[in-house]
């Protein structure tokens, strides 16, 4: 891919990448020839094999580095181990659904560390690396839930919002440099996680598969279409493209209109 010459050989980093929309963005990243960091908590033969495979479809360098997000000190070595950072994705997230009365602090903490301080853990080791090579970019994957809430997502909505906020504070302390940090906003993405939803709700509510995608799921996306992994890449692979070098401290959404409501 000619358009994306300049980003041939550069290093990116994908949090939470061994499945979903990290391995989407991964794979555009492989593809337009970056070098990839593959993640995730995990360290099984699947998740190197999966390193090893990208590696010979795209011909790009893939390595996979186990970091669990949740601890500071694991975020800040994933970087590290990694040895040099152009492009940071934090991508990593999980979620639980429950009322704020009902809300397991756990869960909460876990919310917090892998959605939102993960990223600042990273970013804090990342962006110096970035000053160094004299180029970089921040994209963190937050979510419609950083701009709009639902009920009983209290932790990932707070987590996301806090995400943009980030976003915006590491673009204005790079402003002056050849580094950009913006958030992506997707609606419902059709990734694993949501795929294995979709039986519960067609059980729920007694409805056939189309119908409980179009009535439930996608209630509140007015496409009703999901956002795919593949588009996902191509929205991260244009922020970090010269076309980009001035958009900084925004947030892009890919959600078929969720934010239009
Ligand atoms: P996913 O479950 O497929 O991917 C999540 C990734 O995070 C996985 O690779 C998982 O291994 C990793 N992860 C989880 N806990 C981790 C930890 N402690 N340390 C390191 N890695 C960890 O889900 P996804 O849908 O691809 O979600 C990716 C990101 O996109 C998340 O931040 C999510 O909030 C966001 N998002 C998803 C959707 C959607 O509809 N799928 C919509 C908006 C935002």
């Amino acid at each position: 891919m000619t358009e994306h010459a300049a980003l041939r050989g550069k290093t990116a980093i994908v949090t939470g990448s061994n499945s979903g929309i990290g391995l989407g963005i991964a794979r555009s990243f492989a593809a337009a020839g970056l070098d990839v960091v593959l993640n995730s908590f995990t360290d099984t033969d699947e998740d190197h094999a999966l390193a090893e495979s990208l590696a010979s479809e795209t011909g790009a360098r893939v390595r996979y580095i186990q970091a669990d997000l949740s601890k500071a000190e694991d975020a800040r070595a994933l970087v590290e181990k990694a040895g040099r950072c152009d492009v940071l994705v934090n991508n990593a997230g999980i979620q639980h659904v429950a009322g704020i009365e009902d809300f397991p602090t756990a869960k909460w903490d876990a919310i917090i560390a892998i959605n939102m301080s993960s990223a600042f853990h990273t970013a804090a080791v990342a962006v110096p690396m970035m000053r160094e090579a004299g180029w970089g970019r921040v994209l963190n994957v937050a979510s419609a839930h950083g701009l709009t809430a639902s009920p009983f997502k209290s932790a990932y909505v707070a987590a996301k919002h806090g995400v943009v906020g980030l976003t915006k504070v590491i673009a204005l302390e790079t402003a002056e440099e050849p580094i950009t940090a913006n958030a992506i906003c997707p609606g419902y993405v059709m990734t694993p996680l949501v795929e294995s939803q979709i039986p519960d709700t067609m059980k729920k509510y007694g409805m056939d598969r189309d119908t409980a995608v179009r009535e439930v799921l996608l209630a509140r996306q007015p496409s009703k279409e999901f956002a795919t992994t593949d588009q996902l890449g191509g929205t991260a692979l244009f922020l970090c493209s010269e076309h980009a070098a001035q958009i900084t401290g925004t947030t892009i959404s890919v959600d078929g209109g969720w934010t239009a409501l």
